[in-house]
């Protein structure tokens, strides 16, 4: 690793190229081969194999109205997401993504993604939460799955497209900081070969931040260990806000005790919740949808049902998923996965028994803001606040775009429903991937030349460890946050906790200033790396604490006991108060300020689907 007295750009390697991609999950392998088709120079960075990547995680589905199965078409995908979002999607971008669905799933085909066929030879598509024909009336099966090994089959089918087509990747090279210039323009990062310790710059006109999402922030968790919330850090340090980090989803059917995710495809396929009386208690919840509810309400009605007394086991702390009906066959050949994960997990044997499973946290809603290209957009603080008080004006950061999970576009807003992640990878992966390649084309994308200074903001982060002699454990900090978030962030919150977990984040700040790296060397330093993940793991829970606790109604994944509302309550039907909430949060790392700007409401070309009580 580079030392202190030789921090100047002319000691430290540089490459060039026309675009780097911070990220190799779906989100970054779909937009570098939109650019490496396009003829572009792209580098893809990736902390991990582009394969191990969180995506092969995924199990259920893309989603994409194909109809296939029953008819089916993108108006109710688009009604389903503006629903499942509880209206703080923006519906410009989730008209887009609903639109584009089947042309993307078939260009995944047609490269050769090795989906599961019907008899007739068209992609197999299963029911999953939230989707539903004819504007809510019955479900739909709209997700296109590979078995339960979807996101495995995508992003091998996209790693192997790249490699055909040129994309050069960086594998175990960690990026640390963006490259941002006197204008505010960014032109490249700066980033950690993990192998030897030593750092380099990468410069490009364009830097994508695809990096997943920051699930780590929780105790509980169906996310990898990679997940740390790397490019929202990036993006805060650069001085860039983060939106609607209060919604946290919560995935219904994580293993009890284990976290490791069963899919939402369980219940599409025919899976069914149980009480401890045997009882399919969605059926009083959610009387159309049933089990295939968004998970929001899934997740809410069975912890309803564990506080109730209702729940499983000796301490009666979970909920059962019954497939034992499904058979063994169909259990095989649609979820063979699940029968690995419940019996290695869970010790047991799904063909015979249901599986104990609680709510898990599992997505981010909310990330670096976007517009529906992909470009990272801030608020024009010059221009000020409307009549509503919001910030209604935002701009571009030029050179710099956000996908994936770490991006807040946002089609997803206050919950996400199953398979639209997927989607809204590749959609908005190809859509920044073909706007970077138009504007390349109309621009003068020589290289700017760099300030001589430009490593010493990361240097001085780095020799900050390497010089530690006293202080705390990495993991110990980053186990505390976990902990704070878990008890003070959860799927019923409180305001008097969330004020608590305010505090609570906050004072830790000390520690995470005073980290203590005791192993010093240099290849392969994995606690030099979790020291500095700890750093992004810490400013993404702290955005998530602030904005949860300034949210003053129930909205989606923001479940807040205080604020709950009867259905007919005329003002805030269910707590949600679209009169004085329904707008996006914008956190500032700096002063932890937030801020708020509008929903966007305009659609591009269908009317404006007006707010409505959410029931299922
Ligand atoms: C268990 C599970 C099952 C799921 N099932 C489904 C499903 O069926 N359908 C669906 O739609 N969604 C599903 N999801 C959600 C979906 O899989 C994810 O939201 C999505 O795959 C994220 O993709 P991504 O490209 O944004 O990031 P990821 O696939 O997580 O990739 C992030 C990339 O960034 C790299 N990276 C991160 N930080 C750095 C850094 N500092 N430097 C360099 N590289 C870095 C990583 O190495 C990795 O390559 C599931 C999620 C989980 C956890």
């Amino acid at each position: 690793m580079a030392s202190a007295q030789d921090n100047t750009i002319e000691n430290i390697p540089t490459l060039n190229f026309d675009a780097v991609i911070v990220g190799g999950g779906g989100s970054g392998m779909r937009a570098s081969l939109q650019l490496v088709q396009g003829g572009m120079k792209v580098a893809v960075l990736t902390k991990v194999f582009p394969t191990r990547s969180h995506t092969v995680a995924a199990q259920g589905g893309i989603g994409a109205s194909l109809g296939n199965m029953s008819p089916d078409n993108w108006h109710f995908h688009f009604y389903d997401t503006v629903k499942g979002s509880d209206w703080l999607g923006d519906q410009d971008a989730i008209e887009y993504m609903c639109r584009e669905a089947p042309k993307v799933v078939y260009e995944l085909e047609h490269m050769g993604m090795p989906f599961d066929r019907n008899a007739d030879g068209t992609i197999y598509q299963r029911p999953f939460g939230g989707h539903s024909a004819n504007y809510g009336a019955k479900a739909v099966p709209r997700a296109c799955a590979a078995a339960d090994r979807t996101g495995h089959a995508l992003l091998h089918t996209l790693y192997q497209k790249n490699l055909e087509k040129g994309t050069q990747f960086y594998v175990e090279w960690i990026a640390l900081d963006l490259i941002k210039d006197h204008n505010g323009d960014i032109n490249g990062v700066i980033a950690l070969d993990q192998e030897t310790g030593n750092i380099s710059v990468f410069q490009a006109p364009t830097t994508i931040l695809a990096t997943g999402g920051a699930g780590r922030i929780f105790r509980a968790s169906t996310n990898a260990y990679i997940n740390t919330g790397d490019g929202l850090g990036m993006a805060v340090r650069a001085g860039i806000p983060l939106q609607d980090m209060e919604f946290w989803q919560f995935h219904p059917t994580g293993v009890a005790g284990a976290g490791v995710l069963l899919t939402e495809g369980c219940r599409g396929e025919g899976a069914i919740l149980r009480n401890k009386h045997g009882e399919a208690f969605m059926e009083r919840y959610a009387p159309t949808l049933k089990d295939l509810a968004p998970r929001d309400f899934v997740s809410r009605s069975m912890d309803q049902e564990i506080k109730e007394g209702r729940g499983c086991g000796p301490n009666g702390d979970y909920i059962v998923m019954d497939m034992t009906h499904l058979g063994h066959g169909e259990i095989m050949k649609r979820l063979p996965s699940v029968f690995e994960i419940s019996h290695n997990f869970g010790n047991v044997d799904i063909t015979k028994e249901p599986v104990p499973v609680v709510p898990t946290i599992h997505y981010m809603m909310g990330g670096i803001p976007t517009n529906i290209h992909g470009q990272v957009t801030v608020p024009d603080l010059e221009a000020g606040v409307d009549e509503d008080g919001l910030y209604a004006k935002g701009k571009v950061v030029n050179g710099l775009y956000a996908i994936g999970e770490c991006a807040c576009v946002s089609v997803h807003g206050a919950n996400r429903l199953g398979t639209n992640s997927l989607l809204d990878l590749v959609v908005f992966g190809r859509a920044a991937g073909q706007h970077i390649l138009d504007e390349f084309a109309k621009s003068d994308h020589s290289y700017r030349p760099l300030n001589p200074r430009v490593l010493d903001f990361t240097q001085a982060r780095l020799d900050k460890l390497q010089n530690s002699t006293e202080g705390y454990n990495a993991q110990e900090v980053g186990d505390e946050i976990r902990n704070i978030m878990q008890n003070h962030a959860g799927v019923f919150r409180t305001q008097e906790l969330m004020n608590e977990g305010v505090k609570k984040i906050l004072e830790i700040g000390e520690k995470v200033q005073k980290i203590h790296l005791a192993d010093k060397s240099m290849v392969f330093n994995t606690a030099r790396i979790e020291a500095l993940e700890v750093a992004n793991l810490y400013e993404v829970a702290k955005a998530t604490m602030i904005s949860a606790s300034l949210r003053h109604e129930c909205r989606g994944a923001h479940s807040v006991l205080d604020y709950e509302k009867p259905e007919d309550d005329d003002y805030a039907p269910l707590g949600r108060n679209d009169h004085e909430w329904m707008k996006h949060t914008l956190w500032y790392s700096e002063g932890n300020r937030v801020i708020y700007k509008p929903v966007r409401k305009v659609p591009l070309t269908v009317d404006y689907c007006k707010p409505q009580v959410r029931t299922f």
